[in-house]
């Protein structure tokens, strides 16, 4: 489904990115993890061209992202969900209304069917009651839970998350992490960025370890956290676990 190949990303003269291969395929749930600063961010902003990458290639469903004007690549950014760290849900939009503004507005959907989509995915999400809540009454955990509702309402065929449960207290990770879960157990293709590492180990079917501008393993949660092969992964899971 995705295809990476040789991508490098500069900031100036600093390579985040350096030469990147690695390829998603359709249903697999791939989680990255890694210290900060190792270009997770980067990486999955450059599967949507989000960032140009630098050089290299990032094909979706066989097209090639990197040679598209932004029109074309806003086309293949609609199959691409992406859910952020900050909810960014719209403050002066209902729940019900930051879900299926993208319907309507992208995909010309009728306010009838665009309504009967959110309803049913807020539902999915448990957060069905309060369609016509605004975000700012609602808890961390909701919001992420309304703001993936609202990334599913464009039917994506993958979903990228950065950290999705980074800013919420911790009681209110767990809500948001077994949405994941089932998505992944739907058939959801996802990226997830993530420092939780019960998620990798349990949803997972294989963890990126990015550190220092690339992805230094590849590996099956079982082998990586078991057995990590380099020292920087060694390095990391002494430090977290
Ligand atoms: P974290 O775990 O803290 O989120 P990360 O692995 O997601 O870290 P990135 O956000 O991808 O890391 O950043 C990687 C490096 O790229 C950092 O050194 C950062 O300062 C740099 N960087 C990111 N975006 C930009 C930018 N727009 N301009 C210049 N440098 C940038
Ligand atoms: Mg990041």
């Amino acid at each position: 489904m995705i295809n990476i190949k040789n991508l490098t990303k500069k900031f100036g003269n600093n390579t985040i990115l350096n030469n990147i291969n690695g390829e998603v395929k359709k249903g697999q749930v791939i989680c990255i993890i890694g210290p900060s600063g190792a270009g997770k961010s980067t990486f999955l902003r450059c599967l949507n061209q989000l960032e140009k990458p630098t050089s290299g290639s990032v094909e979706v469903e066989g097209t090639e992202l990197t040679n598209l004007n932004e029109k074309e690549v806003q086309k293949v950014r609609e199959k691409m969900g992406m859910v952020f760290q900050s909810f960014n849900l719209f403050p002066n939009k209902t729940v019900l209304e930051n879900v299926k503004l993208a319907p309507k507005k992208v995909k010309k959907i009728s306010d009838k069917d665009a309504t009967a989509i959110a309803q049913q995915l807020l539902a999915e999400v448990g957060m069905g009651e309060k369609a016509d809540a605004y975000p700012a009454s609602l808890s961390g955990g909701q919001q992420q839970r309304v703001a993936i509702s609202r990334a599913l309402a464009m039917r994506p065929d993958v979903m990228l998350f950065d950290e999705p449960t980074s800013a919420l207290d911790p009681e209110m990770v767990g809500e948001v992490l077994k949405v994941m879960q089932q998505l992944a157990n739907d058939g959801m293709t996802m990226v997830v960025v993530t420092h939780e590492m019960g998620f990798a180990k349990n949803v997972a079917d294989q963890i990126w370890f990015m550190a220092d501008a690339g992805i230094q393993e590849k590996a099956s949660p079982e082998d990586f956290f078991a057995h990590p092969q380099t020292a920087r992964a060694k390095e990391f899971l002494q430090k977290i676990l």
